[in-house]
Parts: structure tokens; sequence; C-alpha cells
């Protein structure tokens, strides 16, 4: 499938948002769905952060080319079943999404077993206490952050959010950043396509940017 973006189109999107976010924050490259010549031309502009929603399509996408580019670094951002979390823990250097303690087991049980060096992980916050929407309570993120440091100890960065679609996400971002400094967790991603640049002024360590990145996702 080739892409409708111009060629050199990637590189000028990713310069533009780096110059938007400065050198604090790490741009993530939501690749979820975008065709692979947008993803050479992502990594011939030089980005080597991506993050993916789905253990298999990302499996897909960068089994060969993790061999190719050694400085690749994949996160897990979409939301993980216990079932792939075996393969999630082979795959992934970071996983954002861990909202529960079965989940967190199932990724002990899965490092133990293969062996993989442990991936970094992220409590994804569900603030807006969304019913549809993965991510651990508010009320229920400082048990899951104690049972994290202790079954997994060392490897906690940071929390994670999607603010609900139709709220004004600021006080989304500034709950999720004080929730981080409350726990002593130095990094925070937050902040997509509408709205990375607000995110990075308040505070994320880190912004997930898909559309505004490659462009339009395939359907
Ligand atoms: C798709 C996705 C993004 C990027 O979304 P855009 O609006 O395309 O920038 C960020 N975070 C998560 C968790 C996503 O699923």
């Amino acid at each position: 499938m080739s892409s409708d973006t111009q060629p050199g189109s990637i590189r000028e999107a990713r310069n533009s948002i780096l110059a938007e976010i400065g050198d604090a924050v790490t741009l993530v490259a939501a690749s979820k769905r975008q065709p692979d010549d947008r993803i050479d031309d992502a990594l011939a502009a030089g980005q080597r952060v991506f993050g993916e929603n789905r253990v298999q399509e990302a499996q897909e996408r960068w089994g060969d080319r993790l061999a190719q580019f050694e400085d690749l670094e994949l996160r897990l951002i979409g939301p993980l079943q216990t079932n792939k979390a075996e393969d999630a823990v082979k795959l992934f250097h970071v996983i954002e999404t861990l909202d529960r303690e079965k989940l967190l087991k199932a990724l002990t049980k899965g490092v133990e077993k293969t062996g993989a060096s442990a991936p970094d992980l992220f409590i994804q916050v569900n603030t807006g206490d969304e019913p549809q929407k993965g991510g651990v309570s508010v009320a229920g993120l400082s048990e899951l952050i104690t049972t994290t440091r202790d079954l997994y100890p060392g490897r906690l960065l940071g929390l994670m959010c999607i603010p609900p679609a139709d709220e004004p996400a600021a006080p989304h971002f500034a709950l999720l950043k004080k929730l981080a400094d409350a726990h002593d967790l130095p990094q925070v991603s937050m902040g997509m396509s509408g709205d990375y640049a607000l995110a990075a002024r308040l505070g994320a360590t880190h912004v997930r940017v898909g559309t505004a990145f490659f462009g339009a996702r395939e359907t």
C-alpha cells in the first residue's frame, strides 16, 4: 500500500513536533495501522521510539526491523490481555498500559519463563473514570504502585493516560502529573496529535503522536 503523503513530509512533521515539545520530551511515534513506507520514512528521518497498540501487529512490523536498527525502542501503548503478556515482554522495551494486578503477575511470569529482559513499566490511569477505557482508577492507583514495586522491582517508571475525547485535556494532564509527583514517578506519558504541545507544557516526558506525525491511518 503506498501512502498519500509527500516524500519528506514525515521528516518535516517530525521536525516541527520536536521543535514544539523541546529537548526534555520524548516523541513516541504511534504507528498503529500505518503503511510500511511511512514506517521506513520515519526511520530514515531518525525516529527510533515507536508506540504500538497491538502485540501481533507490532510483531509483524518490527520483527525484522529490530535486527536492523539496534537502537529501536518499542512501547506498548494499547491494552494488553494476560494471554499476550509473554509475547509482549519478549518484544517491547516499555509497557505503558499496566492497569491491574493480574496483568502484573502475568508479566512477571512471562519474564521468568522467557528469560527476556524485563520491560520497563508505566501504569495507565483512567483519569476520566470511563468504563470502556483501560487504566486503573485514581482510587486504586496507590495500591497498584505498591504491588508493582514489590513484585517487579526497579522497573516502574511512570504513569500514562488517555483523557476522555469529549473533555478538555488539561485537567487530566495536570492530575496525571500530580499523581506521578506524589508517588515519586519521574515519567509521564500524555498528549496525542491534538494536544501534545499542551501536554508537554503540563509536564509530559513522553508524547504519543500518530496522525500529526505520519498522516491519517488506514482504516
Ligand atoms: C492511536 C494512539 C495515539 C496517537 O493518536 P493520534 O491522535 O493519531 O496522535 C496515542 N496514544 C494511544 C494510546 C493511541 O492508541
